[in-house]
């Protein structure tokens, strides 16, 4: 059998979390077994569907490297094969047609529920005779749903799950108005896609009954189902904003690493041994679903910022360097030249030990980019006293004839220091002051080196 699975979003917001999680899952599933991962547009809901919403699901993939392996299937293009496989089903005896007004429905949900029962369709149409049927008026398609027995579902993650048949009233396939209803959309796509295994929220666990019975009555093959748990606050409660970022291109935005992010989601709810952290690759390699545990996994903010360091820590400096350059701009106000680029990577070694996410990176790495006289940091602005300036004044010639290599630096500082008779952190945080603003960066000796000759001298005549 080819495993094909599929993620299917509905357009009508963001992407969030927990649906990145879901997609994570399939596209690891299909790719650990060699098969395809697909992605469907869930936009029948015409109101609520934007093109916007679209673009947000697609960028937001695209970043966490989950593109599909075939272009999207936008469900709205299908409704005539949906309508299809409704008027199929009549004609089979599978489904009926219901006359019933909105009037007749309302009173009917009304007497079941003054009878204490819940508010379901009678079946008033199921075994009339259509020649009963009043003029003028277009039906919709209902399922003929099984009276009696039980419709079970063996879940690959929440195991062996049923429901009376009797719990369920026969569904409408087609509206009067002759537009699919989404429960038979999805069964017709999952199906015409040639869909494997459904891996989804446990929220849609109970559609999957009503979508058995489609599958059923069109005598298809049902694929596998596995509903994963979903994401809760740490509080327990459903995620929302209030907890923090939800939405994965606010996680972009906010300086987390795609492969960090990605890394978190497959540990929030999947576990193989004590691995913490994985690359794609051995993600591919370990991900089946006897790992997804039943219960409902917690956002945890501080675990995922720690994760994102360890990432950005192991993270290509090339890259990280247009990341930083990328959002100066907006978040310093300030733009890297090309020269400023090349000592951002040069110093990048020594920043990234330092941040947890590209805005503390990009933060840190501002005055590599800013040119003198440099905004100073209160602290740094407090270091540099009379004394200290003088002492700086000192240190300019010295360092004029210095090659500027961090060994260099380093040796000339230290002989300074001694000559000063100070220790080297006396020295070196007035001229880290003096350098960056700030009272922290990476090592005197790599700053120096990675502002070079000219750019240093500058920034310390600029204080003294
Ligand atoms: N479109 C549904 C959603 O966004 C998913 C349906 C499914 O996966 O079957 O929640």
């Amino acid at each position: 059998m080819t495993i094909r699975t599929r993620f299917a979003p509905s357009p009508t917001g963001l992407l969030h979390i927990g649906g990145a999680r879901t997609a994570l899952f399939n596209y690891l599933f299909a790719r650990h077994y060699g098969g395809e991962f697909l992605l469907r547009i869930e936009d029948t809901d015409k109101a609520r569907s934007t093109g916007q919403a679209v673009q947000v699901i697609l960028d937001g993939l695209a970043w966490l490297g989950l593109q599909a392996d075939a272009a999207p299937v936008f469900q709205s293009t299908r409704e005539a094969r949906h309508v299809e496989v409704a008027k199929e089903l009549l004609a089979n005896g599978r489904a009926y047609n219901c006359y019933c007004t909105a009037d007749e429905l309302r009173e009917m949900r009304e007497d079941a529920q003054a009878a204490g029962k819940p508010p379901r369709y009678n079946g008033y149409w199921r075994d009339r005779d259509p020649a009963l049927a009043p003029a003028g008026i277009s039906p919709a398609i209902r399922l003929k749903a099984p009276r009696g027995g039980e419709t079970v579902i063996e879940d690959l993650v929440q195991g062996s799950v049923r429901v009376g048949n009797a719990e369920l009233d026969d569904m409408i396939i087609l509206r009067s108005d002759g537009s699919p209803t989404y429960l038979h959309a999805v069964v017709v796509d999952d199906h015409d896609m040639a869909i494997s295994h459904v891996i989804r929220g446990d929220d849609h666990l109970t559609n999957t009954f009503r979508q058995a019975q489609i599958y059923q009555a069109m005598g298809w093959a049902l694929p596998e189902f596995a509903h994963i748990p979903l994401i809760h606050g740490a509080d327990g409660a459903k995620l929302s904003k209030r907890h923090g970022a939800v939405s994965i291109l606010e996680f972009r935005d906010e300086g987390f690493l795609p492969e960090a992010l990605c890394n978190y989601l497959l540990r929030l709810g999947w576990g193989h041994g004590d691995s913490e952290f994985l690359t794609r690759d051995e993600q591919i390699d370990l991900f089946t679903l006897e790992g997804v545990g039943r219960a409902a996994s917690r956002m945890d903010y501080a675990k995922l910022t720690h994760l994102n360091g360890v990432w950005l820590r192991g993270a290509d400096d090339a890259r990280l360097t247009d990341e930083v350059t990328a959002r100066l701009p907006t978040q310093c106000g300030v733009s890297a030249s090309d020269e400023a680029q090349a000592r951002i990577l040069m110093l990048m070694p020594g920043l990234k030990e330092r941040a947890k996410t590209l805005l503390d990176l990009t933060a840190s790495a501002a005055f590599l980019a800013r040119t003198a006289p440099l905004p100073f940091e209160p602290k740094a602005d407090a270091l540099l006293t009379p004394d200290s300036r003088a002492m700086l004044a000192r240190l300019i010639p010295l360092l004029s004839a210095s090659d500027f290599s961090a060994e260099g630096v380093d040796a000339l500082l230290r002989d300074f220091a001694t000559a000063e008779e100070k220790k080297l952190g006396q020295v070196a945080q007035p001229l880290r002051a003096a350098l960056t603003g700030s009272t922290m960066s990476p090592g005197i000796d790599v700053t120096l080196a990675a502002l070079g000759r000219e750019e240093s001298l500058k920034r310390l005549q600029a204080v003294v």
